[in-house]
């Protein structure tokens, strides 16, 4: 039996030698294996098998030249990717990122966790991850459009219905889904259903755009819940103003819990008086139709302070939704939130907290929800639009409520189940990464060495 299998700092070495530089897909492996490993050791097959080393190297990475032209005729060049990580349990699914900080290291992490995430939904689907190091931000709609097609020009025959299905991510909302499947469809002349977030009419999902936000207030209800408590009275930091972040606070709203902040890569908001459903409504109106920054808020609300440069988690609050990117609760934070007595973290963005800023939220036994479990409502939805668009029918907004909601209750029960320690506190981390992986590994084992 490999040495890698047995001790996770020798697993990690190959790792690490494998994808030099690749620091964020470095951290996302070891968060899985520190916690799949120990486990192995009473599943001899999966190690002999090999299993967990085949699922941290992707099965295909994508690489191209993204072409496009600015509305002063200037020739830019971008460069896109997909990765395609793992489909031993169904086509290739997860979103596209358009951020400038987008290279091959961060769409790595997020393919690999995208794997773990997927499978904890259920449903058939495995785990992809694309994007391009496009900056959305300050481009006229033309120059967005341009960009698009030109990046599906080489993606669409790399993806498919029953191959890979993409959908939105930070930077990648409506508007973009609709130029790339409007490109898509150009090209190929089918109408499938290869990308999901679409819009509804043209195949898209009700609640799709609300369900990774209320999905995670929902994991975090789920939470409490097990500790006879609730969201309603609770003071709530929560970063990121985007998809996610709004929606999480929509939800918190609805459950009579009170949102003190919101952020973005400029600074965050904090008002004391909470962010009720009208301000929100305007802070959506801010984001997805003017494309303005959160400062803003605190020009129009009084009572509002806006921090520049600074991220919320010094504000003292109950409960915490990191909502807007990898590493932005650093290990000061997670101390300096722990000090404030926040009781629980439910992870609504990938990768937000920093191994060690985990590791002190897991000593303290607070309730804790990794991104793979918390923030899958999104996946899970598009998994149904995905359903919907194969049966070629709709289910109505109710019947999709219904089906996060229990999605979310479902999967909070695999993750307590797996996580579940003898004094009573439930390791989440521990518990998704092992439900994640065994279903995986399963179908891996049964194709045999391919
Ligand atoms: P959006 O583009 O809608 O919003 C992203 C938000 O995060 C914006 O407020 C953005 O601010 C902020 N942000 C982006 N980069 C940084 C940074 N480097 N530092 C600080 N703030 C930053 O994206 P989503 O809401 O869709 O995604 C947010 C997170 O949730 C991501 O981690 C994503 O992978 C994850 N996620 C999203 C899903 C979805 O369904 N959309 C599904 C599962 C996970 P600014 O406007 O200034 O860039």
């Amino acid at each position: 039996m490999s040495k890698r299998s047995t001790d996770l700092e020798t697993f990690m070495e190959g790792v690490i030698s494998h994808n030099p530089g690749e620091v964020e897909f470095h951290q996302a492996v070891r968060e899985i294996a520190a916690d799949i490993i120990p486990w192995l050791q009473d599943y001899p097959e999966y190690m002999e098998a090999q299993v967990l080393e085949r699922m941290a190297e992707p099965d295909r990475v994508i690489s191209f030249r993204v072409c496009w032209e600015d509305d002063n005729g200037n020739i830019r060049v971008n460069r896109g990717y997909r990765i395609q990580n793992n489909n031993a349990i169904g086509p290739y699914k997860g979103g596209i990122r358009f951020h400038p900080s987008v290279n091959q290291s961060i769409l790595k992490f997020l393919a690999f966790e995208q794997t773990f995430k997927n499978s904890l939904t259920g449903l058939p689907m495995g785990g992809g991850k694309g994007g391009a190091n496009f900056n959305p931000k300050g481009k006229s709609e033309n120059e967005v459009m341009r960009f698009c097609q030109s990046f599906m020009t080489e993606l669409y025959r790399h993806i498919g219905a029953d191959v890979d299905v993409p959908a939105g991510d930070i930077g990648v909302g409506a508007r973009e889904i609709g130029y790339m499947f409007g490109q898509y469809k150009r090209i190929t002349n089918h109408f499938t259903g290869v990308l999901t977030g679409k819009g509804l009419e043209y195949g898209g999902s009700e609640m799709r755009p609300e369900a990774t936000g209320y999905g995670a207030a929902y994991f975090l209800e789920e939470m409490l819940k097990t500790k006879g408590d609730s969201i309603e009275g609770k003071n709530v930091l929560i970063s990121g103003s985007g998809n996610v972040a709004t929606f999480a606070a929509e939800k918190i709203n609805h459950r009579g819990g009170k949102v003190l902040t919101l952020s973005d890569s400029a600074g965050f908001i904090f008002d004391k008086d909470g962010i009720n459903e009208e301000k929100l409504q305007w802070v959506m109106e801010l984001k997805n139709v003017r494309r303005g920054r959160i400062s803003e808020y605190a020009e129009k609300f009084s009572g509002a302070e806006y921090h520049a440069g600074k991220r919320p988690w010094g504000i003292t609050a109950d409960l915490a939704m990191p909502c807007a990117t990898q590493n932005e609760i650093l290990e000061d934070d997670a101390k300096t939130m722990l000090s404030n007595g926040i009781m629980a973290v439910s992870e609504g963005a990938n990768m937000p907290t920093v191994i060690e800023g985990i590791h002190h939220f897991l000593s303290a036994k607070i309730l804790f929800a990794p991104a793979k479990a918390a923030n899958a409502g999104g996946v899970g939805m598009s998994g149904l639009e995905m359903s919907q668009n194969s049966e070629r029918r709709s289910w109505s907004n109710e019947e999709l409520s219904k089906m996060l909601r229990d999605l979310m209750i479902g999967i909070h029960k695999n993750c307590n189940e797996a996580g579940m320690q003898k004094d009573g506190w439930c390791n989440y981390m521990a518990g998704s990464n092992i439900a994640g992986f065994k279903k995986v590994a399963d179908a891996m084992m049964a194709f045999g060495v391919v």
